[in-house]
């Protein structure tokens, strides 16, 4: 198999038909054999049934059904452990990700490299939200040794031993932007246009976005709980030194303590910086609590390799499903 495309689909009833259909123009010229690898993340409109209809249709077409809505990542995950192709792209459904440029990205892979990453443009994002993330991205690079850059995404290609690369790290926290770039692999970048969702909504709330920049610092080091010893010591430091400016005062001076003010402020400041350093920790606790369990990542359904009774997970690492 040349190329798999795997997609991740939730709640897509409204994009689908018009994805297969641009697919179906845009990838014979490109690929000697491909397949396209949908993956339904436990929709609730009519997606599963749509993804039936064209595997059912086009044998080119091939689906898998997770269990319930896992999110993107796992679904993602799931679709690149199914894919056979010597090269794996990976897209959105909704169209922003226009796999005409596949056109332009595939190419790349001849020259040596072994990811071709996607970069859009923020030309007509809203200014706050483009201001956030430049931040963010300047926050972050400082903060984790792998590389992140701003504008690109899960819109990529890659060869077949960057996939098997990903698909060698078991962690079930996967925060798939540090993962593309932990792996390595010399990596090229197309630039394109951004484009705005052609049908239905976007699942991302401003909420979700804070959560995954946390989920990008925390995941991939644990320099936050360095940075929180030393906050910690710098409070303790700036307490110990105001207790002694006081106690000199009153002293030196006969000035009486200066009151509750003081006393508020302290404790409320310190509660303040106990509770960060507590968050802190607990973010590690909590991954630690779910690595530990060593859950599958996602289990299916159903597949256009048949339905199955019971809910299964295909094995990561090198015995994995035969492809
Ligand atoms: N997606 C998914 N599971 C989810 C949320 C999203 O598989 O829980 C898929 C969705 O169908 C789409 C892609 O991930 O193909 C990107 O989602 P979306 O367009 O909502 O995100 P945005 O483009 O706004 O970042
Ligand atoms: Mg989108």
């Amino acid at each position: 198999m040349d190329l798999s495309v795997v997609i991740p689909c939730y709640n897509e009833e409204e994009s689908l038909p018009r994805l297969v259909e641009v697919l179906r123009e845009v990838l014979p010229p490109l690929a000697t054999d491909f397949e396209v690898i949908l993956v339904d993340d436990g929709s609730r409109d009519g997606t599963l049934d749509l993804l039936r209809a064209t595997a059912e249709a086009d044998p080119r077409f091939r689906y898998l059904a997770l269990s319930r809505n896992f999110g993107k990542e796992p679904a993602m995950l799931a679709g690149l452990s199914w894919a056979r192709g010597e090269r794996v792209a990976i897209l959105d459904a909704d169209l922003q990700h226009p796999p005409q440029l596949l056109a332009e990205m595939l190419p790349r892979l001849d020259e040596g490299y072994h990811q071709v990453v996607a970069r859009r443009t923020r030309a007509d994002d809203p200014v706050v939200r483009t201001f956030l993330s430049r931040a963010y991205y300047r926050l972050i690079n400082r903060l984790i040794e792998v590389r992140l850059e701003d504008g690109v995404g899960d819109f990529r290609v890659l060869t077949r031993p960057a996939v098997d690369a990903l698909l060698s790290l078991g962690e079930n926290n996967r925060f798939s932007k540090g993962l593309f770039a932990w792996i390595g692999f010399p990596t090229a970048v197309v630039d394109y246009e951004n484009v705005s969702r052609e049908a239905g909504a976007t699942k991302w709330r401003m909420r979700d976005l804070f959560n995954y920049g946390i989920d990008g610092v925390v995941s991939f080091n644990h320099r936050p709980l360095r940075l929180a010893v030393w906050f910690g010591a710098l409070m303790t430091v700036v307490a110990i030194g105001y207790a002694a400016w006081v106690l000199v005062d009153a002293i030196v001076n006969g000035n009486g303590a200066p009151g509750y003010v003081t006393t508020i402020c302290a404790v409320v400041g310190f509660g303040g910086v106990q509770m960060i350093v507590l968050g802190v920790i607990g973010e590690y606790l909590g991954r630690i609590y779910v690595e530990s369990k060593r859950r599958p990542i996602f289990l299916l359904r159903e597949s256009s390799a048949g339905p199955h009774d019971t809910p299964v997970t295909i094995p990561l690492g090198p015995d994995r499903l035969a492809r």
